[in-house]
């Protein structure tokens, strides 16, 4: 059965490129997790339509430049209302195929909107400065102007929001886009599409098509026209496609994997700590590059804090995500749960204890029983990997330098936690920590006014926040000679 949507022209099996609406001579199946069934089919573009696509959007760009910040602002703005108007369809669109609970997709819904009007607000103050002359007979004025052609490629654990944290700064500041958003969750793309579209975003200005990504991701890396590249998804794919634009020296922003280390310390509120390592561990079933990937807990709360989180982690509802009551949805897919059974052995094999969880849940959808393992070894494979997964390793610690040294010990630096009572010590751990986003004493970080970004391989430059726009804005001096 086809999924019930108030406007069903909503799930859209086409790619959209010039402002046209373009099926393409062969279709990709797209699967519900859940459910391991067909639910619709996305458009297998290659080469061509990307080549297509790059155009429209670089013959788009003059006049969408020249509208100006206030002008662009009023179509997002509509844009962002259209989407909470239609949110209830979105967020049943995204479960239906990303699997994530409904609520959480219809959070997914207003962060993704929050992004669209943070972008249409900021753009119009993009301020430039005049500096004072180097000589009696100059003056000098730095201005901002948008870098032109995106290529943006997104994953699909936030079908809607990895897309609009990058397409809504582009279109603000006056940038064209080529979207290529994952082939898993095209749905929610071609929807936001829809709405754009419906906004008044003109034809050219965003193009959205699936496919075979190496072809589309080559033209979005190598074509001459494309003047900046955004993406977030692996390290490894990112790297590969990072190295790609070196030959036409894009402009490039990656967001890629994490391994967040979570810290509770003696002093900490348990309560909250607990709260916090939910909220950040489970959260989509464990499959956010900002999920708590490692626990570290301090001796002398540690047994108290593995009660209480294995009795939260028993108390979660697994099942579709369209059914009300449901917490946990099922992993992405087949090769998901892989990485998370192989996890969890290697943990087993080194010495953990599983005292929840720890296996497949039975039926057809990709789903994992939540799962607590005590006494993990800091080697463990899934303290050195993102294990993508609703399994919480917990680690125990002695003291601060340690558990300093174990958490810094990553090529990767996008998120980490630490809870504590004390001030100080959220201070000095807080500055010690090789991260880009620090929570302290909170498990939920992400919002459309912070930046969200990493150090270390877990990325280059900062979505949302006033620091958003930079990476679609270049910065030009003007000298004027003055007689
Ligand atoms: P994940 O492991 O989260 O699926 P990926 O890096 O494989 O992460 O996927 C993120 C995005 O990168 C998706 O849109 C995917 O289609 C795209 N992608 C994967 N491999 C390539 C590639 N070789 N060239 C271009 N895009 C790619």
């Amino acid at each position: 059965a086809r999924l019930s949507l108030r406007r069903p022209d909503l799930l859209r099996e086409a790619a959209l490129i010039d402002g046209r609406w373009v099926s393409g001579a062969s279709q990709l199946d797209v699967l519900n997790p859940a459910t391991g069934r067909v639910l619709a089919h996305a458009p297998r573009l290659g080469r061509a339509e990307a080549e297509a696509a790059v155009a429209a959007a670089a013959s788009a760009f003059p006049a969408w430049r020249a509208l100006g910040a206030k002008a662009r602002a009023e179509i997002l703005k509509r844009w962002h209302g259209l989407i909470l108007l239609h949110a209830e369809d979105l967020a049943r669109l995204m479960t239906a195929e990303q699997g994530k609970p409904l609520a959480e997709a219809r959070g997914e819904v207003a962060y993704a909107a929050s992004f669209i009007e943070w972008f249409a607000e900021e753009a119009r103050r993009v301020y430039g400065v005049t500096i004072p002359g180097h000589l009696p007979d100059k003056r000098l004025v730095v201005t901002h102007e948008p870098v032109g052609v995106v290529g943006a490629i997104t994953p699909w654990n936030f079908p809607a929001a990895m897309i609009t944290r990058k397409v809504g700064p582009a279109l603000a500041v006056g940038c064209t886009v080529v979207l290529k958003p994952s082939e898993l969750t095209p749905f929610s793309a071609f929807a936001l599409g829809v709405l754009a579209q419906e906004a008044g975003v003109p034809p050219g200005v965003l193009n959205i098509l699936t496919g075979d990504a190496p072809e589309i991701g080559a033209v979005l890396t190598t074509d001459p026209r494309v003047r900046k590249f955004t993406f977030t998804g692996s390290t490894a794919v990112g790297k590969m496609l990072a190295a790609r634009c070196a030959g036409t020296v894009k402009r490039v922003s990656l967001e890629l994997g994490g391994n967040a280390p979570l810290i509770v310390f003696d002093d900490a509120d348990l309560d909250a700590a607990v709260a916090g390592a939910m909220a950040s561990k489970f959260r989509n079933t464990g499959q956010t590059c900002v999920c708590a990937n490692r626990i570290y807990v301090q001796a002398g709360v540690y047994d108290a804090f593995a009660d209480r989180l294995t009795a939260a982690a028993a108390a979660l509802v697994a099942g579709d995500g369209l059914a009300g009551e449901t917490q946990q949805g099922p992993l992405i897919d087949a090769r998901a749960l892989e990485k998370v059974e192989a996890h969890v052995a290697d943990a087993l094999a080194r010495g953990a204890v599983a005292r929840i969880g720890g296996a497949r849940l039975d039926g057809a959808g990709a789903f994992f029983a939540p799962t607590v393992l005590c006494d993990v070894p800091p080697d463990a494979l899934l303290c050195r990997e993102e294990t993508f997964g609703p399994v919480a390793g917990l680690v125990r610690f002695e003291d601060e330098a340690e558990v300093v040294r174990l958490a810094n010990d990553t090529a990767a630096g996008l998120a980490a936690y630490l809870f504590t009572r004390d001030s100080a010590r959220a201070w000095r751990i807080g500055e010690a920590l090789q991260y880009g986003m620090v929570g302290v004493n909170t498990g939920l970080i992400s919002t459309e006014v912070a930046p969200f970004g990493g150090v270390k391989e877990s990325g280059l430059g900062r979505e949302g926040s006033l620091y958003g726009v930079r990476d679609y804005i270049e910065t030009k001096s003007l000298c004027f000679h003055v007689d």
